[in-house]
């Protein structure tokens, strides 16, 4: 049987959501890299009662290793070290070349601010100091020492991890976390976990449901395979954990999928869309891009350089939200948008064509439409939205859309539509 371990993120700020956990995700996808089965993760605010009973809880569902993050800090609401000493019956005690370590390391920091209250600096310090009698310290990457907690001598409960809440701090210890005696003890009997995903887009996640059915129904041993479908930012993603004893029938499960849904399916191995797009730029043959946007106002462009090295290719974006900026800076002809109106497949193709020319590159985007929630009519409704992408080898592609959802959520889709239709042009190109 694998080893199985728990997670208890700490911290009222990550409870009440004005600090997203990243802890919690993060050291999740370590657990899996070991191949440590991680079963939950317990969000708890800042209250020792709180945190113990997370403990105990984990403990009882048979965690052998327990995760914290958060609470370290020198304050009096830090807690946690003192909670998990508790957890396991160990005094809590002063290390004094731990003390001298930090003191050494406070000197360094504080000596940037000298009017800093010395007194309370040295309070915090020797709190920092005070660890559960026989745990192994994690040097501290900013003040905080990390723990490794062994179970009560001669008990056999979780040992418990405890990690600092910046995540700055808690990234670099978890390597040396993880080679310490007792976390290897604890994750004893782990076996490595693959996980593998497809992306699809353009398909309800029903339509998934129903082949999976399928899968199964044409003899494909699904339920020995760990699938979860999610629907994300328009796409969906299926992912399947399994033992690497299985990967034959992963493939089975992929090829299917792949039959099933070739018109779809536009990710084996994980990679997104953006990135996806990014090598197409990238070349060979390398092609410049650029865009002309209305309704999403820069949101595209954005989008383009969230990927490191999108000066690469990327020319550059006009955001063109009234008729004179359309046509005064992308070139649309004023008659154009008279004739159609400025949402239409027309002027979506001239934003296209105008952002390729003015900024002088191989690809141009285009998109116009309304995003709400005012400013529909019965003709063009809220939800409207028609993107193009044109090619200087003379190719082009339209699509429109007809959105549900909020103003937000309504560009957020668009971008990802532009995304995929950009990079479907130009692979058609390149085969
Ligand atoms: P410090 O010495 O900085 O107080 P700490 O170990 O006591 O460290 P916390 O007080 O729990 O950690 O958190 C300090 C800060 O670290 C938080 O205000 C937050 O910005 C960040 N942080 C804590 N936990 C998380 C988390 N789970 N995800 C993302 N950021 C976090
Ligand atoms: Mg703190």
């Amino acid at each position: 049987m694998s080893a199985r371990a728990g997670i208890v993120v700490t911290g009222t700020e990550v409870l009440t959501g004005r600090v997203v956990d990243r802890n919690g995700p993060w050291c999740s996808e370590q657990l899996r890299a070991l191949g440590v089965d991680h079963e939950s993760t317990v969000v708890v605010g800042d209250r020792p009662a709180d945190i113990l009973a997370a403990l105990r809880w984990l403990a009882d569902e048979g965690c052998s290793l327990i995760i914290t993050s958060g609470g370290l800090g020198p304050t009096a609401d830090d807690l946690t070290a003192t909670v998990v000493g508790e957890f396991q019956r160990r005094a809590m005690v002063v290390d004094e070349p731990l003390h001298m370590r930090i003191t050494a390391i406070l000197a360094r920091l504080t000596a940037r601010w000298p009017s800093v209250d010395q007194e309370s600096i040295a309070a915090g310090n020797l709190k920092q100091a005070t660890i559960p009698e026989g745990a192994t310290i994690l040097e501290p990457i900013g003040t905080a020492p990390g723990l490794v907690v062994p179970p009560p001598d001669g008990g056999d409960g979780p040992t418990v991890v405890v990690l600092p809440g910046p995540p700055s701090e808690l990234v670099p210890m978890w390597e040396a976390a993880a080679r310490t005696e007792p976390f290897i003890a604890a994750t004893e009997g782990r076996v490595a976990i693959e996980q593998s995903m497809l992306r699809l887009f353009g398909i309800p996640e029903s339509e998934i449901a129903a082949t999976l059915r399928a899968a199964a129904g044409a003899g494909i041993a699904i339920e020995q395979l760990e699938i979860t479908t999610c629907l994300r930012r328009g796409e969906i993603e299926i992912v399947t954990r399994f033992t690497p004893d299985r990967q034959a029938l992963y493939d089975d499960f992929a090829n299917f999928i792949a039959d099933s849904h070739a018109d779809t399916l536009f990710s084996i191995d994980g990679t997104t869309i953006d990135q996806q797009l990014a090598a197409l730029l990238t070349g060979p043959p390398a092609r410049s891009i650029a865009v002309a946007e209305s309704c999403t106002g820069g949101l595209v462009a954005a989008r383009l350089t969230e990927t490191p090295g999108a000066s690469a290719y990327l020319r550059g974006g006009l955001v063109v939200y009234s008729n004179e900026a359309k046509s005064s800076l992308a070139g649309v002809p004023a008659a154009l948008i008279e004739e159609y109106g400025a949402v239409s497949e027309e002027v979506a193709l001239a934003l296209a064509e105008g952002a390729r020319t003015v900024l002088a590159a191989d690809v141009g985007v285009g998109v116009t439409g309304i995003a709400g929630p005012g400013g529909g009519t019965e003709e063009k409704p809220v939800g409207l939205v028609w993107c193009a992408v044109s090619l200087s080898s003379g190719e082009s592609a339209v699509r429109k859309l007809q959105l549900p959802g909020s103003r937000q959520l309504i560009r957020d889709r668009t971008t990802t539509v532009i995304m995929h239709l950009a990079a479907q042009l130009l692979r058609e190109q390149s085969s």
